[in-house]
């Protein structure tokens, strides 16, 4: 660290990315990102004339984006904001809302408490039930503003909208964000609520069900005044916070979504069908809703199971965390991927 250093963030621990290797080519099962190409209409848009007009800011106001989000969520322009990657729409959410404070639970996205500690705020950390379940009473007048990943990461486990709509009522003074990210995989959105509560801030991605990741593109869905307040926060930071190619991805990726929705079942199917073959195995795992598996062995652990991958080519992500040290989490892949995990892991066993 310089000398020159804010004081306030010198003991920042910074967030950990999973690894993005280029030393060699690895079956990738490691980040979450989609094992399909962005759609045909995606590619199409990302064209030689978007590519000149990048000499051209970007439209600070996402006005085109915006209007096709809202028009397939089925809310209003005013109620949708975008940023560079859900990442970027947290951070904001978490300087905007979270003044009291932030309740969350132990084991979910860990980005949450970087969020805190970057801007400040008091973090409430909530354990888990013993099964990695969500208890949602915990939550209820939380005194603090509530962020929750639903479906959470890395367990995959959902919490039902009528649990979420408990949380939110509970907390009127509040705001409740939930980070759908995984939420496509057969979990059950909370957008239809936030017509009905002030407090409610939905955050999705385009990177994992969309196929985007490296595009940056996340947005928010919430009552016109929290969203006016996240865009006096974009505009005070980087108002050109989504690039030019972006937007049109964006834009061109709500046109394919029958080809997104098609990718998101085989995504389901292959994940039963991995989860299937795991538990042959002797491994066992929480009920995941997202696009990867939370699994564990009783008689390899967590950090052999990701090193013994790692050395024979298959990257999957280890948190050498209490309680769940023992776990890997692994994507979801195509079928040949996963069938290239699954031998893997029967030679290991063997
Ligand atoms: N929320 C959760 C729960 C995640 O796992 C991720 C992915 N790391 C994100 C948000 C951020 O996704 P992105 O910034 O790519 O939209």
């Amino acid at each position: 660290m310089s000398k020159f250093m804010s004081e306030r963030f010198a003991s920042l621990k910074a967030y950990v990315p999973g690894e993005q290797p280029r030393d060699k080519s690895y079956i990738k099962l490691n980040t979450n990102e989609s094992p399909y190409p962005p759609a045909p209409q995606v590619i199409e848009a990302v064209n030689s004339r978007e590519i000149e007009d990048l000499r051209l800011y970007s439209d600070p106001e996402c006005k085109h984006l915006r209007e096709a989000l809202a028009k397939q969520y089925d809310v209003t322009p005013k109620n949708v904001t975008v940023g560079n990657g859900s990442d970027e729409i947290l951070s904001f959410a978490f300087m905007a809302f979270c003044s009291r404070g932030v309740s969350y639970p132990d084991i979910s996205y860990g980005f949450y408490p970087v969020f805190a500690d970057i801007h400040g705020i008091p973090k409430k950390e909530i354990s888990l039930q013993e099964d990695f379940t969500i208890s949602a009473e915990d939550y209820y007048n939380a005194g603090t503003a509530v962020v929750i990943a639903n479906p959470n990461a890395p367990t995959g486990i959902c919490l039902s909208a009528a649990d979420v709509e408990k949380i939110v009522k509970s907390n009127p003074d509040n705001v409740v964000m939930i980070d759908e990210a995984y939420i496509d995989f057969g979990g059950e959105s909370c957008i239809p609520l936030i017509s009905k509560y002030d407090n409610l801030l939905i955050i999705q991605t385009y990177s994992k069900s969309r196929s985007l990741a490296g595009g940056r593109l996340g947005y928010a869905i919430g009552n016109e005044e929290l969203i006016a307040d996240l865009d006096k926060l974009r505009y005070s930071t980087n108002p050109y916070n989504v690039n030019r190619l972006t937007l049109a991805a964006g834009q061109a990726a709500l046109e394919g979504q029958a080809y997104y929705d098609n990718n998101n079942r085989e995504i389901i199917c292959i994940r039963e069908y991995t989860s299937n073959i795991l538990l042959g195995l002797g491994f066992s795992m929480t009920e995941s809703k997202a696009n990867f598996i939370f699994a564990k062995h009783p008689k390899l652990n967590g950090k052999t199971l990701y090193k013994g991958l790692r050395d024979r080519g298959i990257l999957v992500r280890h948190f050498d965390k209490p309680r769940i040290e023992d776990y890997v989490r692994i994507s979801i892949g195509t079928r040949e991927q996963m069938d290239t995990l699954l031998m893997t892991l029967k030679e290991m066993l063997a």
